[in-house]
């Protein structure tokens, strides 16, 4: 990747460790409830509230890279070693994009071509003088993943665009 820039402003950043960030794995397009290990194609999921109903068209921070439940009878082991549950407001479950959550249709992906580009949001160092953006994948993911344009972006399909020389354009508008 070309240089990456030392930010010096903007949203403050998490390490890729808070931010759990998961690599891409082959012929996985996205993170959605229907590919995670904790669903239950009854429409719900094994850590929040069993009368809550979890489409498979859904996510959530805590997405498992899996196969999931077969059926209430095959989650029912698991559930009983549960305790609690968490709510829909603490693990951030949201309709997910068509194809599930990944980097690439992240507000803060800054797309370098190819597979890959920065993430404005998680970054790989914190210096006293700034933070680097992390190097990320096209079909990795993470928990901060946002739909949401927010004031560093420029680009008009909600994302950002790599330009090392432009770099000034993405500074936070006031
Ligand atoms: S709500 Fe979260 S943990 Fe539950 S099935 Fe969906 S992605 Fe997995
Ligand atoms: S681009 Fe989005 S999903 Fe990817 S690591 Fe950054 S915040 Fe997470």
């Amino acid at each position: 990747m070309k240089n990456l820039p030392v930010i010096k402003d903007g949203p403050p950043p998490s390490g890729p460790g808070e931010a759990l960030y998961v690599a891409a794995v082959p012929h996985v397009e996205g993170r959605l409830c229907l590919n995670c290990a904790l669903w239950v194609p009854t429409q719900r999921c094994v850590i929040h509230d069993a009368s809550l109903e979890v489409r498979g068209s859904m996510v959530c921070g805590y997405h498992v890279l899996g196969s999931p439940f077969e059926s209430d009878e095959a989650a029912a082991d698991f559930e009983q070693r549960m305790v609690g549950r968490v709510t829909p407001e603490t693990s951030g479950l949201i309709e997910a994009p068509p194809t599930g959550t990944r980097c690439g249709n992240c507000a803060y992906f800054a797309a370098e071509g190819g597979k890959g580009g920065a993430c404005l949001r998680v970054a790989q160092e914190i210096t006293k003088k700034g933070w680097i953006p992390a190097e990320v994948e096209l079909y990795g993911c993470c928990a901060q993943w946002s739909s949401t344009v927010n004031e560093w972006s420029s680009a008009d399909d909600g994302g950002f665009a790599w330009d090392a020389e432009g770099w000034d354009e993405f500074a936070p508008k006031r």
